[in-house]
């Protein structure tokens, strides 16, 4: 049966494997700070008290259920100010989530009885949970360790990345990974993003970052990944797909492109055809 494992990342940084998924908890002297609260099969607030007795802070990387399913056990939670969720279809993935399943509902009537499932598992919760919106450059003091926000757009409006600065370390959520699912922004084109991912490289590049880690990523990775999948995905057209799949409710067709890297073994995505578009 599935449970919260651990492994320690660095020195006060434990990582929890969530199943497909990492929640990173960083610990100063006096707090400690939640990066993502996963996907909600078992309960993130308990476990993590079974860690740590000192004060916690929570932060998403980004509004998306498999980091932020686990909100709710929470009574407050920091994320990037573009993904202030609303839980309405004025948010960009609950849009998305509604066209696609009200159209997939529409045609095959019988993936109604998905609808528990789409719930539990696609749809976060708004709970009694408050939102504080982030701004790039806030600080988290956690005694001893500072933690600072750097916007990182594209995967979703309102991406954030942590700078440890005294470590050098990036924690980069879904924002830089090794598959960056584009398709969950549909109106951010891949140019868009290849642009963030260059600005951002360079940013922290000057900075004398060196290492980052992806919610995702089994292992840590280098920089200079971001700056070489920044090149990649400029470059994707619908054409590059291995795969293209019509599905109801959407824009455009949804490409799978992969491409093998010798400095960094594969680049993939998953987009939509129009998001090529210049
Ligand atoms: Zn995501
Ligand atoms: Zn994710």
């Amino acid at each position: 049966m599935f449970r919260y494992k651990t492994a320690k990342l660095r020195d006060r940084v434990t990582r929890i494997k969530d199943g497909i998924v990492n929640e990173f908890l960083i610990e100063g002297d006096s707090k400690a700070l939640l990066f993502d609260t996963g996907l909600d099969l078992f309960n993130i607030r308990e476990f993590v008290a079974s860690l740590t007795d000192k004060e916690l802070i929570v932060v998403n990387s980004h509004f998306h259920p498999d980091h932020a399913n686990g909100n709710h056990h929470f009574e407050k939670v920091y994320i990037g100010e573009r993904d202030l969720p609303t839980f309405t279809t004025d948010d960009v993935y609950f849009k998305l989530v509604d066209d696609i399943v009200a159209a997939v509902f529409e045609k095959y009537p019988k993936t109604k009885k998905l609808q528990k499932w789409i719930d539990r598992l696609l749809m976060t919760k708004p709970g009694n949970t408050q939102y504080v919106p982030l701004k790039d450059g806030d600080t988290f003091d956690l005694g001893g360790k500072t933690l600072v926000v750097k916007d990182f757009p594209g995967h979703t409006p309102g991406s954030i990345t942590l700078l440890d600065p005294a470590e050098r370390f990036i924690y980069a959520g879904d924002a830089s990974d090794i598959d960056i699912w584009m398709f969950t922004n549909p109106g951010c084109s891949l140019h868009t993003y290849a642009d963030e991912g260059r600005r951002y490289y360079r940013e922290v590049a000057a900075l004398g970052y060196t290492k980052y880690r992806g919610a995702h990523m089994p292992l840590t990775h280098s920089i200079s990944f971001m700056r070489d999948y920044a090149e990649w995905i400029d470059r994707l057209t619908p054409q590059k797909a291995f795969l293209k799949l019509s599905v109801p409710g959407a824009k455009s067709k949804l490409c799978f492109a992969a491409a093998p890297s010798r400095k960094h073994i594969l680049f993939t995505s998953i987009y939509w055809a129009h998001q090529c578009d210049r």
